[in-house]
């Protein structure tokens, strides 16, 4: 699977990376200028050849960090 091979944010980066996602909403640069920058910063990058990484497959819409991953 390829999911296997890559590393998604964990629960804590997940929390700080929204929060960092909420500030930049305050900052008026919107939640995922600052959600993405936060991600990107930690080495996450966007992945748009990987499957759909969200925990129930995008059923309900996808997530913020759909396919955000460390290669
Ligand atoms: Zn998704």
């Amino acid at each position: 699977m390829a999911n296997s091979m890559i590393t998604q944010p964990n629960y804590e980066e997940l929390r700080d990376a929204f929060q960092a996602g909420f500030d930049s909403i305050d900052d008026g640069d919107g939640f995922y200028h600052g959600f993405h920058a936060f991600l990107a910063d930690r080495g996450f990058g966007k992945r748009e050849d990987i499957p759909c990484t969200c925990s129930d497959n995008g059923a309900h819409g996808h997530q913020p960090e759909c396919q955000w991953v460390k290669p």
